[in-house]
C-alpha cells in the first residue's frame, strides 16, 4: 500500500500518524525539528506541549475537553494513552509531565512498523505524487510552507493572528434585560432584523466600563509576538479605549438605530452579540477582541446589564495563530475542496488547545487510512465530542468570523425533551456526555462492521 504523508509531528500529526498505522496503512511523519525550529519548541520530541502541562478537564459527565478525553480513549489515541502513562497529580484536571509524554509518543510512533519518521521542512505544498497528505504543521508553520498554503487557498482564508472576541452560551443571557434587535431593524438574507442580541449601558455604567477597561490587567504579548499586527479592523477593545472614552461608543458599542424595550429610547451605549454556530446556542460579543486576563474579563464583562451571570464558551484573546477558514475551505472528511488529496488538522483547522488538535489529528488520520483502504468512514454523529468539533470547523461555524474554538457543550446539538420537558439545568452536561458515548459506541460498532 502507498504511504500517506503526515507533514509536522504535533499533537495532531503524532496521533494522526498512530492512526494510520494502526489502520495498517503506512505511513510517513514528516517534522522539521531539530532541522528548522519554531518559536516556541525547545525540544525535537514530538508531541512537545509548548507551554501549560495541562489537557484541562478529566471530567468526561460535566466538562467537554473530559469527554473528548474519554472518547479518544476510546478510539485508540495515542495521544490519551501516553498522557494517562504520565500523569501527575492534578486535581481533577489531566497534567502530564511534559518530557516523558513526549519521549513516549516519540518511542511508540518510532517503533511502530508501518511508521517511517523524516527530521525534514516541506517548505511547499507537497509534490502530486503523494496522493494523500495530512497537513499538521500547527499555529507555527513554517513561514514557507504557510506562503504556498495561503497560495493555495486564497490569502483571505489563512489567518497568521486570532483576534478572538468571547463567546457566551445564549441560555445564560438575561433577556430581562437584553434583547433581539438589528441596527435599524435591518433583515439580512436569512435573518428577521433581529438578529443580534442587545445589552444596553447607561452613561454611568459605560464610564464605569471604560475604565474598567483601561485599568484591567492584561496579558503581555510574547517577544516574538511583538509585531502583532493591530489591523485597524480588529484592535483589541482596550486599545480602542486607550485611545479616547468615546471610541467605543462610536465603534463597537455604538447605540444608533437601536431602541431598548424597557425604557422605550435610544440607549447611551450598546453591547451586541452576535450568532456564532449553526445551533444557535453560542453568541460572540461582536467586536470584543482582548488583551485582558481571563478573570478580568469575567469580572468586567459580568458588569454588562444582561450578562450578569454569563457563562463564556471561551474568553477573548490575541495570539500569533496560523489558521485557515475551514468551514469555507473543508468537506466533511477534512479535505481541502481545491485539491482533496490534502487534509488539515490540528490547530490550523481552527481548533484550540492540545486536546483539541489531537482529536482532530485523529479523525484526519482515520479518514485518510480509510480512503486509502477503500473503507467508507461515515463522520462520527454531531452529538459526540469529536462530532461536534468537526461539524463545527467544517460548516457549523460562520465562515465569515471564524475564529479558533475549544471543545464545549453549545458546540452539541441541543438535549431533546423527556415527556415534553427540557431536562434540568443540572442534569444538561452529563445527559449530553452519557447521549455522545451511547452514539460513539454504536458508531464504533457501524464503522467496524462496515469496513469488516
Ligand atoms: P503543534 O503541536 O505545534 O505541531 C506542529 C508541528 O509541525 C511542530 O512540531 C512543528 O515543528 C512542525 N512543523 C511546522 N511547520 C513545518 C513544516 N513546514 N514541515 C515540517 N514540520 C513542520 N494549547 C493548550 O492546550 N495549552 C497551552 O497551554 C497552549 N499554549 C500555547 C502556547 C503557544 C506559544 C502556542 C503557539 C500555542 C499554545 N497552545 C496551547 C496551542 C497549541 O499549540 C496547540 O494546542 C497544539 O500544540 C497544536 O497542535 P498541532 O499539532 O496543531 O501543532
Amino acid at each position: 500500500i502507498k504511504p500517506i504523508h503526515v507533514v509536522g509531528g504535533g499533537m495532531a500529526g503524532s496521533e494522526a500518524a498512530w492512526q494510520i498505522a494502526e489502520a495498517g496503512v503506512p505511513v510517513v511523519l514528516h517534522e522539521m525539528r531539530p532541522v528548522v525550529k519554531t518559536d516556541a519548541h525547545s525540544t525535537e520530541g514530538l508531541a512537545e506541549l509548548v507551554c501549560s502541562n495541562s489537557f484541562r478537564s478529566d471530567d468526561a459527565m460535566n466538562n467537554a475537553v473530559g469527554l473528548l478525553h474519554e472518547e479518544m480513549r476510546r478510539l485508540g489515541s495515542l495521544i490519551m494513552s501516553a498522557g494517562d502513562a504520565h500523569k501527575l497529580p492534578a486535581g481533577g484536571a489531566l497534567a502530564v509531565d511534559r518530557d516523558a509524554f513526549s519521549q513516549e509518543v516519540t518511542r511508540r510512533l518510532e517503533a511502530h512498523p508501518l511508521v517511517k519518521i523524516e527530521r525534514e521542512e516541506i517548505g511547499g505544498i507537497p509534490p502530486e505524487d503523494w496522493d494523500s497528505v495530512i497537513l499538521a504543521t500547527g499555529p507555527l508553520t513554517s513561514p514557507d510552507l504557510a506562503g504556498a498554503i495561503g497560495k493555495l487557498t486564497g490569502e483571505e482564508y489563512l489567518a497568521f493572528f486570532d483576534a478572538i472576541a468571547p463567546i457566551v452560551y445564549k441560555d445564560s443571557i438575561d433577556f430581562d434585560k437584553a434583547w433581539f434587535q438589528s441596527r435599524y431593524d435591518k433583515v439580512g438574507p436569512e435573518g428577521d432584523g433581529a438578529d443580534y442580541i442587545n445589552c444596553a449601558l447607561t452613561q454611568e455604567g459605560y464610564e464605569t466600563f471604560i475604565t474598567d477597561l483601561i485599568e484591567g490587567e492584561k496579558t503581555d504579548f510574547k517577544e516574538w509576538e511583538s509585531s502583532t499586527p493591530y489591523f485597524e479592523g480588529c484592535l483589541p477593545i482596550e486599545v480602542m479605549a486607550e485611545r479616547g472614552r468615546e471610541t467605543l461608543r462610536f465603534g463597537p458599542m455604538k447605540p444608533v438605530g437601536l431602541q431598548d424595550p424597557r425604557s422605550d429610547s435610544r440607549p447611551h451605549a450598546v453591547v451586541q452579540l452576535r450568532q456564532d454556530n449553526a445551533l444557535g446556542t453560542l453568541y460572540n460579543i461582536v467586536g470584543f477582541q482582548t488583551k485582558l486576563k481571563y478573570a478580568e474579563q469575567v469580572r468586567v464583562f459580568r458588569s454588562i446589564p444582561g450578562l450578569e451571570n454569563a457563562e463564556f464558551a471561551r474568553l477573548g484573546g490575541l495570539h500569533r495563530n496560523t489558521f485557515i477558514n475551514s468551514p469555507r475551505l473543508l468537506d466533511g472528511s477534512m479535505r481541502l475542496k481545491p485539491s482533496p488529496r490534502i487534509r488539515f488538522a490540528g490547530q490550523i483547522t481552527g481548533v484550540e488547545g492540545y486536546v483539541e488538535s489531537a482529536a482532530t489529528g485523529l479523525l484526519a488520520g482515520r479518514f485518510a487510512a480509510a480512503e486509502r483502504r477503500g473503507d467508507e468512514m461515515v463522520p462520527p454523529p454531531p452529538t459526540t465530542a469529536h462530532g461536534a468539533l468537526l461539524s463545527h470547523i467544517t460548516g457549523g461555524a460562520d465562515a465569515k468570523t471564524f475564529q479558533p474554538m475549544n471543545v464545549n457543550f453549545g458546540l452539541f446539538p441541543p438535549l431533546e425533551k423527556v415527556e415534553g420537558k427540557k431536562i434540568k439545568k443540572k442534569e444538561r452536561k452529563p445527559a449530553m456526555a452519557q447521549r455522545a458515548l451511547d452514539d460513539l459506541a454504536d458508531w464504533c460498532a457501524r464503522s467496524t462492521s462496515r469496513a469488516a
